[in-house]
């Protein structure tokens, strides 16, 4: 069975953008994934093809119709389809790794990406919807954010990545971020690639990486460190060679 998306959104065109090249274009072409998008506006009833309207109790900006979108949902995602309803907003639970891999688990996601102000409060209580976020910053509308959320979700379903393994060696796989990378040349102006990588010593290289990791991690994310359990034995969680 393949992951299916199916996104509401104002702007079909900018769909599969940036998820039809690369591994994420070849698994869409070989069915890993399936996307579909459907146009919010063809909901809308008036002569104008209105979707949106002037906030109650004033204010700037105007506010995507409740039942507009309730007509969209309704239709890309009937009662009994087991697909989680998401909304792409700054006010959602941040989006993590964790989340990410429920998702790439489970049979894909019906996205909503919102405009304008956001959406009518009455259809993200009445039609259950998940309020995700990618991040403490404001985007001109979630069609960006349902494209990172499905990145993030595409490269892992089975076969999608070439080396299996590095979808499990990653930043916040294991609590921390990542250690740092190197390649040759053996030297770039004057930089040496540290010794202990080129020593051979598997048990050696694998400390310096946990290290290495440990010390970005405090560093730069004090938030995840705290949370962090160093393994006891100093053997756990970080990438063999
Ligand atoms: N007035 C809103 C921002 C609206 S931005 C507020 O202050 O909270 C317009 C749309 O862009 C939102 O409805 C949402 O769908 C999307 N969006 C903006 N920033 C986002 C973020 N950080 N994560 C996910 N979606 C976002």
């Amino acid at each position: 069975m393949s992951f299916r998306a199916t996104i509401l959104t104002l702007y079909p065109e900018m769909f599969p953008g940036a998820l039809g090249v690369s591994l994420a274009g070849r698994a869409l072409e070989t069915g890993t994934w399936s996307l579909e998008t459907v146009q919010i506006r063809d909901f809308a009833t008036d002569r104008h093809r209105t979707v949106d309207d002037t906030p109650a109790g004033g204010g700037a900006g105007m506010v995507m119709r409740a039942d507009v979108l309730a007509r969209a949902i309704d239709s890309a995602s009937p009662l009994g389809d087991p697909r989680p309803r998401l909304l792409m907003s700054p006010r959602g639970k941040p989006l993590t790794q964790a989340r990410v891999r429920e998702l790439a688990a489970g049979p894909g996601a019906v996205i909503l990406c919102g405009r304008f102000e956001g959406v009518d409060q009455r259809v993200i209580d009445a039609r259950q919807l998940e309020e995700v976020s990618i991040g403490d910053f404001i985007l001109s509308g979630g069609e960006p954010a349902a494209l990172v959320l499905l990145d993030a979700v595409v490269r892992l379903l089975p076969g999608v990545m070439g080396n299996e393994a590095s979808g499990t060696e990653e930043s916040f796989e294991n609590g921390l971020l990542e250690h740092p990378h190197y390649t040759r040349p053996q030297v770039f102006e004057d930089r040496p690639i540290p010794e202990v990588l080129i020593s051979g010593n598997h048990g050696k290289i694998a400390g310096w990486r946990r290290e290495e990791a440990e010390r970005l991690t405090q560093e730069r994310r004090p938030d995840l460190f705290a949370t962090y359990e160093k393994p006891a034995n100093g053997k756990k969680s970080l990438p063999k060679a």
